[in-house]
């Protein structure tokens, strides 16, 4: 999916901007509201198209830096990466020093740029900011008010008409396709070094696709993998290794191309705040996850020590508790190939369909265990049950009343699905429907 970057300076209504355009939209797996971490980026949809947006503004990723460096670096980022860059400035304020910077680095880039006048809720200042605004030299101004919802459709139609239409199935179906995020020097780079220098691993480039610069294709027996994005990670000396800044854009594109996600966490550190964000773009995006503690040579072995980390794991991190964890040492080679087969299994699962009476014996004895919940009198009522999607496994069932559907009962009858299929590896989506 294309990615739309909104950067500017803070209290311009970047983040307003972004509610109108991702609204209430609940992503692919998200069926679960109790899960509340930071939105810092949601998928969009305008006229069928289908777009990831960032909002940049609240990626304090780096939150000593100076915020306008930060501002600054973002708009880097977003230059870099983003299919189409939103550039917000305020109506109301008029043009600000910060503002100029900002353009002045945007202007040099050959990236589809809006500039975008937010706060506008008048005729009369529509007119007076298209005049104002002209000055920065990034074309004609597009003036919308975020927070009442004007012109923000016009702003939208001017977004994908930016959009690009090639890229699709780059790689055969059976090729297993990975990402590997984390934070910077969880030993993400050194880990794929790893993988790629057993002498079992056979590195190719593919033939025919545009990607193989940046991507990398390989084979362990019969098995094909590519490692989405690479670039970066491959052959990096220890001088640049941990200079370049978390670039969340690039992230997001590669978990959106991949099967799984490699979530890479430093065993001297234990899981962050920040590892909890990165693994939610790819629980958001309804991706296998497999979760490697890598460094742990560095951890003194005592008893039960990796059931313990484990815990700490599940306990912080419980939205992504399908998640296999391995514990890995980079440097010594420790384990480094069996990530390879926990990926395989947590791709399989990720792709598993369920015969619908063989799924439906499951519901069924589930239901017969534990009383579904009823509501002023009305009982729910689950006449049968189908999985008509992968990637993620889908479930719906139909009902009598999808309202009468409560989350405890819903993670009830989940956890009854997980305990029969396992689904290892992959999220797992429940929706209600009414019977038809
Ligand atoms: P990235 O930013 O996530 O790609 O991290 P790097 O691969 O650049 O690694 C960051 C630092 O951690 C480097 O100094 C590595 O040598 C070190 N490192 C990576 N993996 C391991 C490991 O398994 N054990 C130890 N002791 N150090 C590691």
């Amino acid at each position: 999916k294309p990615v739309v970057a909104i950067v500017g300076r803070p209290n311009v209504g970047k983040s307003t901007l972004f509610n109108r355009i991702v609204g209430n939209r609940i992503s692919i797996v998200e069926d679960e509201p109790s899960i509340t971490r930071d939105r810092l980026y949601g998928e969009g949809e305008w006229l069928d198209n289908h777009f990831l947006v960032v909002d940049t503004g609240g990626l304090d990723l780096d939150s000593e830096a100076e915020l306008k460096d930060e501002v600054r670096q973002q708009a880097e980022l977003a230059i870099e990466e983003a299919e189409v860059v939103l550039f917000v400035v305020d109506g109301r304020t008029g043009i600000k020093p910060m503002d100029r910077e900002v353009a002045n680095l945007l202007r040099r880039s050959n990236k589809p740029i809006i500039l975008t006048v937010n706060k506008v809720d008048s005729k009369e200042l529509e007119e007076k900011v298209k005049y104002d605004f002209y000055e920065l030299g990034l074309g004609e101004p597009v003036a919308i008010s975020a927070k009442h919802a004007l012109n923000t459709g016009d702003l939208l139609d001017e977004v994908i008409s930016h959009f690009s239409t090639e890229e699709t199935g780059e790689y055969d179906e059976d090729t297993i396709r990975i990402s590997v995020i984390g934070r910077p020097n969880v030993g993400k780079s050194s880990l794929v070094n790893s993988i790629l220098g057993k002498e079992r691993v056979i590195v190719n480039d593919v033939p025919g696709t545009t990607r193989d610069a940046i991507d990398t294709y390989f084979e362990v027996g019969d098995n094909q993998f590519v490692i989405i994005d690479t670039a970066g990670m491959r052959k990096r000396s220890k001088v640049e290794a941990g200079i370049e800044k978390y670039s969340v854009i690039r992230s997001l594109k590669a978990v959106d191309r991949s099967d799984v996600a490699l979530m890479v966490l430093d065993a001297t550190q234990g899981i962050t705040q920040q590892d909890k964000k990165i693994a939610g773009y790819a629980h958001d995006q309804g991706k296998a996850m497999v979760i490697a503690v890598n460094k742990w040579d560095l951890i003194k072995k005592e008893t039960n020590i990796d059931q313990r980390y484990a815990d700490e794991i599940r306990y912080e991190a419980s939205f992504i508790n399908y998640a296999p964890i391995t514990f890995v040492s980079a440097l010594t080679g420790q384990r480094v190939l069996e990530i390879l087969d926990i990926v395989e299994y947590a791709a399989e699962q990720y792709s598993r369909r369920i015969k619908t009476n063989v799924l439906n014996n499951v519901i069924k004895e589930a239901i017969s265990k534990h009383q579904p919940p009823s509501q002023k009198g009305r009982r729910l009522k689950v006449y049968y049950a189908t999985q008509p999607r992968v990637k993620p496994p889908l479930i719906i069932l139909f009902v009598n009343d999808p309202t009468l559907l409560r989350q405890s009962y819903k993670r009830y009858l989940k956890n009854s699905i997980r305990k029969s299929f396992g689904f290892d590896g992959t999220p797992l989506k429940i929706i209600a429907r009414n019977r038809k």
